[in-house]
């Protein structure tokens, strides 16, 4: 059973439409591989009944040669895509009971295209963090180490596929909530162009950042996945009408000879983990050994990226989250009258980390300081916009660390939110210029006494998830494919 487990998703696909396996089979696999490991915390609401039937009517298509891409795949999807009868908490108290009418157009199309849903995904509350430790439903853990966290705010969706509870995951990115949690456990995430995805059923946090993306154990699974969840939907105004490109068959195709690779100074800095520095530079060398180009550039503008991205996000924030009064979402908390309910509502219901954000962003935005920081910050996103802009005139691709360091322990940084946000100064930049971006494992380190691994960030521009998904392939192909290790 734990070889069936350990499939990549194309090949339990292969698997599955050669009718060598059955979609029940593997279903029950990682039912019964989510009940023996549930001190993980990956899931925050198991759909095992749903799964089953979904299971058996996949393999009565499959019987009767009716097979779509992912007929039969179980898969696991992060608890802020809102899925039509089963529960969707986005880790907040405050949606403790709320069960949407609807479903989010990503987790339709993954639906319509044949896949399972095993259940929904531990994260930090509203997707605001980066270790998962925000989750009102406890924090997920990381499998390499069970004491550490497996990043965040997909952490569920980390922890679940790199501890072979899902073939695969949804998640979002705002800030790097997909590519972090993908470096903290050894697994592959992708976040594609700002509007590649449909919003339509996510759970709001940062409208004009958050993405769809995936977090899996291959390159070639991401390019499946996301081939699939792309595309443009009327129900989202944001949503481009961009042709999705056949990125599964683009792999392989890449010629490394003259590719460009940069290589940004202002992300080598003295905060980077230099055992990290070290196994990005190998990869580096790796590249230029097979004909790439390798070129120093500069994005200058990188240092503000944290500030302005800690008003802008707040900001939305705060406006998006007005909407849990108590009286249309989620659990009321009754009181005297209106405005007691909401304040009831709203105190019981947020966890501390979502009420410090709407209170910056309440801050960012009100009279007389909305040109000091709103503004001010949005000046800075177009700053860092064209910094990409100038340095993809002279590369095709962006190699970065997706982090400053490994996975950390539980509890090392929650009571300092600094620390915390500082993590993200490798990925913020590129969510605020909407660009696509991805990690991939490109080793480990030893911290501890453990082995711990470590991502690749890779960047492209505009639109060009392809050159991403072709580098991070090639470097599988390089490298060998590594998987996290299993653990019985
Ligand atoms: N860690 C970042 C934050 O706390 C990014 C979160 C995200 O991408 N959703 O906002």
């Amino acid at each position: 059973m734990s070889e069936l487990l350990q499939l990549t998703a194309t090949q339990a696909l292969a698997k599955l439409h050669a009718k060598e396996v059955s979609s029940l089979e593997l279903t029950e696999a990682h039912l019964a591989r989510i009940e023996a490991r549930k001190h993980i915390n990956a899931y925050i609401t198991l759909n095992p009944e749903g799964a089953r039937a979904a299971a058996k009517a996949a393999d009565a298509a499959i019987a009767a040669g009716n097979i779509q891409p992912l007929t039969g795949l179980p898969l696991g999807i992060k608890d802020l895509f809102c899925t039509n009868g089963i529960r969707t908490t986005a880790a907040s108290k405050f949606l403790d009971n709320f069960v949407p009418a609807y479903e989010s157009t990503v987790t339709q199309k993954l639906w319509d295209a044949g896949a399972v849903n095993l259940g929904k995904l531990n994260m930090d509350e509203f997707a605001m963090g980066g270790s998962g430790e925000n989750s009102g439903y406890g924090p997920a853990r990381n499998p390499w180490n069970d004491t550490l966290v497996p990043g965040g705010s997909s952490s569920g969706s980390a922890a679940a596929v790199a501890d072979y509870q899902c073939y695969a995951a949804t998640g979002s990115d705002t800030g790097g909530s997909i590519r972090q949690p993908a470096a903290f456990t050894g697994l592959v995430g992708i976040k594609p162009t700002y509007g590649r995805c449909s919003r339509w059923g996510m759970v709001a946090f940062a409208s004009s950042l958050d993405q769809a993306g995936v977090i899996t154990r291959s390159t070639e699974d991401a390019a499946l996945l996301m081939e699939i969840i792309s595309g443009h939907d009327p129900k989202d105004s944001t949503s481009s009408p961009q042709a999705v490109p056949a990125w599964r068959e683009s792999l392989g195709k890449l010629n490394l000879k003259g590719l460009r690779i940069g290589l940004p100074k202002e992300y080598f800095i003295d905060g980077l983990d230099p055992k990290i520095r070290t196994l990005i530079e190998a990869a580096t060398r790796q590249f230029e050994g097979e004909g790439a180009i390798i070129k120093q550039i500069s994005l200058p503008h990188t240092q503000y990226a944290p500030a302005a991205y800690y008003i802008v996000a707040p900001a939305e924030a705060a406006s998006n989250l007005a909407r849990y009064d108590g009286i249309r979402y989620g659990v009321r908390k009754e009181g005297k009258n209106l405005v007691e309910t909401y304040l009831k509502s709203r105190t019981e219901g947020f966890g501390a980390e979502v009420k410090r954000r709407i209170m910056i962003g309440n801050y960012a935005l009100s009279s007389g300081y909305y040109d000091a920081f709103y503004t001010k910050a949005m000046q800075i996103r177009t700053l860092i916009s064209r910094d990409f802009d100038k340095a993809f005139e002279e590369v095709d691709v962006i190699f970065a660390p997706t982090a400053p360091t490994a996975a950390f322990p539980i509890g090392a940084k929650s009571n300092d939110p600094v620390a915390m946000y500082l993590g993200d100064v490798f990925t913020i930049p590129t969510s605020l210029a909407g660009l696509p971006g991805m990690s991939v494992n490109v080793g480990t380190i030893e911290e501890n006494g453990t082995r711990l691994p470590v991502g690749l960030q890779l960047i492209g521009a505009r639109w060009n998830e392809t050159v991403i998904l072709q580098v991070a392939h090639a470097w599988e192909q390089m490298a060998g494919l590594t998987q996290p290790p299993f653990q019985a």
